[in-house]
């Protein structure tokens, strides 16, 4: 037939692009459901369509047994590896809380975190630790403005914040060694403002601007997803993807900040 080869060549190299995107060193394919039931299949699958999570990336097998009636069906998603590609807006103008309402009633005025700018800073502020404080890590912000702000870790990041906007924040703890000021550990474990992990250039950036030696990257880094279908923020756990709330596949990429789907 006229024209078959042509359009043979067109799908093998579609599906060749296809398995380009799927390939091992992009991602897993992570199991949503094992049944044996073809609605529950197709209730599932539906949600992953409607989610708009690409056809490519979805994967229906059967798992063959004897009798045929015993056989399931595994329906797979592939969850590519985090680009840190998210957040790019974020980065720019600062993540906002999002955390209760009732806690913003604790912001004072005066009450933020305690400005951290230079060198000189950081030592005032670390002479006025009680030794105790040490034990514990520190609530930080960086501020709309770049600036660290630190406060006791029982301190909310919204109240270190004075409820503005931030770059970033989390968790930090410090040690003094050789007399030298290192960053011992820090998050983006904030679920006030529930960070990106891609908001990791502020925080080096502020803490290079007061001298302490710190890690390339979060010693403990926090996924946030917002459920679009029940709206509960989810913390990821090991790249599963799914709702701990309603089940729901959840979107690829940050999006704490939107609500609705
Ligand atoms: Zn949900």
């Amino acid at each position: 037939m006229p024209g078959q080869g042509k359009r043979k060549r067109r799908q093998e190299a579609l599906n060749q692009r296809l398995a380009a995107r799927t390939t091992p060193d992009k991602g897993r394919w992570q199991v949503v459901i094992e049944t044996g039931d073809k609605a529950e299949l197709r209730a599932h699958l539906r949600r992953l369509q409607e989610a708009r999570v690409d056809e490519s990336m979805i994967r229906i097998d059967t798992l063959c047994r004897r009798p045929v009636q015993q056989s399931t069906y595994q329906l797979s998603r592939f969850v590519p590896n985090p680009s840190h590609e998210s957040g790019n807006e974020q980065r720019r103008t600062g993540y906002r809380y999002v955390g209760p309402a009732d806690l913003k009633t604790l912001i004072r005025p005066g009450g933020e975190g305690h400005s951290v700018r230079s060198p000189t800073d950081f030592d005032e502020w670390a002479s006025l630790r009680e030794a105790e404080e040490w034990a514990e890590p520190f609530t930080f912000v960086v501020d709309g403005t770049g600036t660290l702000r630190l406060a006791s870790r029982r301190s909310e990041h919204v109240t270190c914040a004075g409820g503005k906007k931030v770059l970033s924040a989390g968790e930090i703890s410090f040690q003094h060694e050789s007399g030298k000021w290192t960053v011992a550990e820090v998050s983006n474990q904030s679920t006030g403002y529930c960070p990106d992990g891609s908001s990791w250039p502020a925080v080096a950036e502020a803490l290079d601007r007061v001298g302490v030696s710190r890690p390339s990257g979060f010693t403990h880094e926090v996924v946030f997803r917002r459920c679009s279908s029940c709206q509960q923020i989810n913390i990821v756990r090991e790249a599963d993807f799914v709702c701990a709330f309603c089940n729901e596949v959840l979107p690829q990429d940050w999006n704490v900040d939107r609500l609705g789907p």
